[in-house]
C-alpha cells in the first residue's frame, strides 16, 4: 500500500529544537500531520504556530520522553488523534560529557534513559499500530558517535552504539511487515546540543574542532529524513551516515 506523503501522520521526539524542530517544519512542509513531543512546552507552541501559519496541522504533546507511560501514550495519542500513524522520528537526545574512571553514575543512566530507551519505549509503541496498517517509518537519529566511539563521551557514544543496534534488530524483525525502520547518523551539526557539556574547556574544544572540520545545518538531516520516507515503500533505507562535506577525517 502507498500513502502520499501528504496523507501521512508522525510523531517527533525531541521537536522542541534543532534536528527534531527542523524535522517537524520539513514533514509538515510536505503537508504531513505533525505530533510534537519536548518538555518545553513553550517551544512546541512557538514551533506549532509556525507550521500552522503556512497551513500544516500540529498536535502538541509536552513531556519527558524518559517516562515509559508517557512516550507510549505520545504514540496512543498521536494515531487516535489523527486516526493514523505512519512515521516516528526519534530525535530526543543529550551529550553531556562522560568517561569511565570517574563515571557519574546518575548521568550515564539519564543519558541511557533519554537517547535509548526512550526511542525502545516508542518504537515498541509504535509498531502495532503501523502492523495493523501494513506498513510505517522508524526513523532513529542515532550519529556518528554510534558507529566510533570518543573517550570522553563514552556515555553518549555508549547510547548511540545501543541505539544503532536496537535499529537494526527491530528492522529485522518488523521488515516482514511492511514497516521501515533506519538508523540516521549525523555528523556535527549546528544545534543546542553541546549546551549539555558542563566542562566548559571540553566545550569549547569540540567547538573548536567543529569549527575546523565544518558543521551542517539541522535542515541538512531533516532533508535525509525526508528522503527515507518518500522512497517507494519496497526500498527500506536501513543505515544513513551523513557528514559535513568539509570533514574529510576517516569513519
Ligand atoms: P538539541 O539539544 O537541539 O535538541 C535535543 C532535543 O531533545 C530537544 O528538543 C530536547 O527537548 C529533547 N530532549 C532532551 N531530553 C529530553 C527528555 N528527557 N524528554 C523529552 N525530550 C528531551 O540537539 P540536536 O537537535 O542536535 O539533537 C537531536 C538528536 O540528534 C540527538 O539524538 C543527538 O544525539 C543527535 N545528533 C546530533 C548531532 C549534532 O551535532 N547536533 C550529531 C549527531 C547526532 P526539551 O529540552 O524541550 O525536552
Amino acid at each position: 500500500m502507498t500513502i502520499a506523503l501528504g496523507d501521512r501522520v508522525a510523531l517527533i521526539t525531541g521537536a522542541s529544537s534543532g534536528i527534531g524542530e527542523a524535522v517537524a517544519l520539513a514533514l509538515a512542509a510536505a503537508g504531513v500531520r505533525v505530533a510534537l513531543t519536548a518538555r518545553r512546552a513553550d517551544r512546541l507552541q512557538t514551533l506549532a504556530q509556525k507550521i500552522e501559519a503556512t497551513g500544516g496541522t500540529s498536535l502538541l504533546l509536552p513531556g519527558d520522553i524518559t517516562d515509559e507511560a508517557f512516550a507510549t501514550d505520545a504514540v496512543d495519542k498521536a494515531a487516535a488523534h489523527f486516526g493514523r500513524f505512519d512515521i516516528l522520528v526519534n530525535s530526543a537526545g543529550i551529550m553531556p560529557e562522560g568517561g569511565v574512571e570517574n563515571a557519574d553514575l546518575a548521568q550515564w543512566r539519564r543519558v541511557i534513559e533519554v537517547n535509548l530507551l526512550a526511542s525502545l519505549y516508542t518504537c515498541r509503541a509504535a509498531v502495532g499500530v503501523m502492523r495493523s496498517q501494513g506498513m510505517g517509518d522508524i526513523i532513529n537519529i542515532s550519529s556518528t558517535s554510534g558507529r566510533r566511539a570518543t573517550g570522553l563521551f563514552g556515555s553518549y557514544s555508549t547510547s548511540k552504539f545501543g541505539l544503532t543496534a536496537m535499529t537494526e534488530g527491530l528492522r529485522q524483525e518488523v521488515g516482514g511487515q511492511g514497516i521501515r525502520v533506519c538508523t540516521i547518523e549525523p555528523g556535527a551539526t549546528n544545534t543546542a546540543l553541546w549546551e549539555n557539556i558542563t566542562d566548559l574547556d571540553l566545550r569549547h574544544s569540540v567547538q573548536l574542532r567543529a569549527q575546523r572540520d565544518g558543521v551542517m545545518l539541522p535542515e541538512d538531516i531533516a532533508a535525509s529524513v525526508l528522503f527515507v520516507v518518500s522512497l517507494p515503500p519496497r526500498a527500506n533505507v536501513s543505515e544513513l551516515l551523513i557528514r559535513p562535506t568539509s570533514d574529510t577525517g576517516p569513519m
